[in-house]
């Protein structure tokens, strides 16, 4: 028997998961990423472990009150799921002792996934809520992730040969490594340069204020320091300390999440000269999960329209049961569900309001809203209250549903007709909800914005808004994009819509784009190959 192994065996890091909407431990895009890179690690059979936390109350479901606004009711979460390893690990925290339990979750056809959890209830602040809390919490969390996540793994047994970091929340597990090979003896150079070798970084944010940065005085007073001088932080993470830039300093190689956000993310950190390399990986979803499988199979055009007009009627369903509103089966639904921020400007149709007004009263057109605001968000809140008010004014023309998570997110990139994504180019770093949408004949109406770059053959597989003309002002930005979104619906998306065979060889040309190159599964075999290549492997764990 040969004992040789080819592929890198790697712990995946990341605050959350998206592997099911009954394991509350993720908040949006980042965890939904994540949940399907372990289920397509799992199908492809690679050796690969994910790491994150056991999050008390998940993230927030969120209700609308009767005035209107967003309100948030923290989900508690539910520990069947979970399986308690017999090992415990501890870290410490602003000078105390925080044993760390690890529960196992597989339950989901999923990669493995090891999820930390303070043991005593006295330490159970530091992960009571995913983004909850203020810095000291949250420095608290990401000193549980990266130092408990590299402590779990030993105790575990598991030998691991490449630490990925997605986003940078776990870089403090780069410290760790660090730490543990001065405690070999190495200079601090030699077991950086150690870590080094075994660390890879996916950074996810092209706007500037995403990328998190601590104060070095806040670090030390928690702990976050380990065994390092203020000046040897500094060298990693420069002052304050920033995630991302500690991130590129501390992997061998880096990548951003779309070809576009590549070009962005290497201007955005060119002046991070030791820095890693800068790769382009666009994300993937799992079709496993997101494409209907009565789409999958339709051979014949029957089929597809058969298929199609059951997702369409499941979704008039659930917005039935959810607000009671009764949506026209013959209109051309629009579907845009996400993160409520500024940059996605979920509003920009409303930019010429009689336009909009027009555009609804002619009954040809309903548009179907979701999303969610970080509680703390007052300006993502404000744009919820906007779409609610919205939906009010428009009954039956204009919907909104709340609490949007990974069910709702199934049956809207199933229900809808076309999937609409209206970001400030190029502030969309990929977006993963188009490709859902895509891989059902959900046809997307989208800015040339993050993976769209590269799944839009205008007119083919789906239209692009506007051109990749740059405006100085976003006003001036906000006002084009508006008129050619008018202008292409009005042209282009309606008369389609209208002519049925037009309309099949599009969902056809849309479905083939995106389960050949926007799957999860060829997302995850770019990652070995561009990512976790040439990675130094270590010997199997079973000889200690
Ligand atoms: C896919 C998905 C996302 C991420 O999609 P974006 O296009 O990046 O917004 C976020 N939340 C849920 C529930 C999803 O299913």
């Amino acid at each position: 028997m040969s004992h040789e192994r080819h592929q890198p065996s790697v712990a995946y890091f990341c605050m959350e998961y998206g592997l099911s909407e009954s394991l509350t431990i993720y908040s949006g895009g980042l965890g939904v990423l994540a949940g399907d890179f372990l289920r397509a690690a799992h199908a492809l059979a690679l050796p690969l472990v994910g790491v994150g936390i056991a999050w008390s109350e998940g993230y927030t479901e969120q209700r609308i009150t009767a005035g209107g606004h967003a309100e948030d009711h923290p989900a508690a979460l539910d520990r069947r799921l979970l399986h308690r390893e017999p090992q415990t690990v501890s870290v410490t925290i602003s000078g105390h002792e925080v044993p760390l339990a690890i529960h196992r979750v597989d339950a989901f056809a999923n990669a493995p996934l090891y999820l930390l959890e303070p043991v005593e209830a006295r330490d159970r602040w530091i992960t009571r809520r995913l983004y909850g809390g203020g810095e000291d919490e949250r420095v608290a969390q990401e000193i549980v992730l990266g130092v408990g996540g590299v402590r779990a793994l030993e105790a575990l047994g598991l030998a691991i040969d490449l630490h990925h970091f997605n986003e940078g929340h776990a870089v403090f597990a780069g410290l760790e490594l660090i730490r543990r090979g001065r405690e070999r003896g190495l200079s601090f150079e030699a077991a950086w340069a150690q870590a080094r070798s075994r660390i890879v970084f996916t950074t996810h944010t092209p706007v500037d204020a995403g990328n998190e940065k601590h104060d070095l005085e806040r670090l030390r007073r928690m702990g976050a320091r380990l065994d390092l001088s203020a000046h040897e932080l500094e060298r990693i993470g420069g002052r304050p300390f920033n995630m991302t830039v500690a991130g590129l300093r501390l992997a061998t190689r880096a990548n951003a999440v779309a070809e576009l956000h590549g070009e962005t993310a290497r201007k955005m950190w060119s002046h991070i000269e030791d820095g890693a390399p800068i790769f382009a990986i666009t994300n993937g979803v799992d079709h496993r999960v997101w494409q209907d499988a009565r789409i999958r199979d339709a051979a014949s055009d029957e089929a597809l329209t058969s298929a199609r007009e059951a997702c369409r009627s499941e979704l008039r369903d659930e917005v039935r049961r959810a607000c009671g509103v009764e949506l026209d089966p013959r209109a051309l639904t629009i579907g845009f569900a996400r993160r409520a921020t500024a940059y996605k400007r979920p509003t920009l149709l409303f930019h010429d309001r009689a336009r909009a007004e027009a555009l609804l009263d002619s009954g040809r057109v309903q548009l179907v809203f979701a999303g969610k605001a970080h509680p703390r968000d007052a300006g993502g809140r404000a744009l919820i209250a906007e779409l609610v008010a919205l939906s009010r004014r428009h009954p039956g023309r204009v919907v909104f549903l709340p609490d949007y998570d990974l069910r709702l997110g199934r049956l809207l990139t199933r229900g809808c007709d076309v999937w609409l994504n209206t970001p400030r180019r190029p502030l969309e770093a990929c977006g993963t909800s188009g490709m859902k949408a895509a891989m059902n004949g959900v046809l997307n109406v989208s800015i040339l914005d993050g993976w769209w770059v590269e799944g839009c053959e205008h007119n083919v597989t789906g239209w692009r808004i506007g051109d990749e003309r740059a405006h100085e002002a976003e006003a001036d930005a906000d006002r084009a994009d508006a008129d050619a979104l008018h202008a292409l619906l009005q042209d282009e998306v309606l008369p389609a819509f209208t002519d049925r065979a037009r309309w099949l060889s599009m969902m056809r040309a849309s479905i083939e784009m995106a389960v050949e190159r926007f799957s999860a599964d060829r997302m995850v075999r770019d990652y070995y190959q561009t990512l976790y290549r040439e990675a130094p492997l270590r010997k199997a764990a079973s000889g200690g």
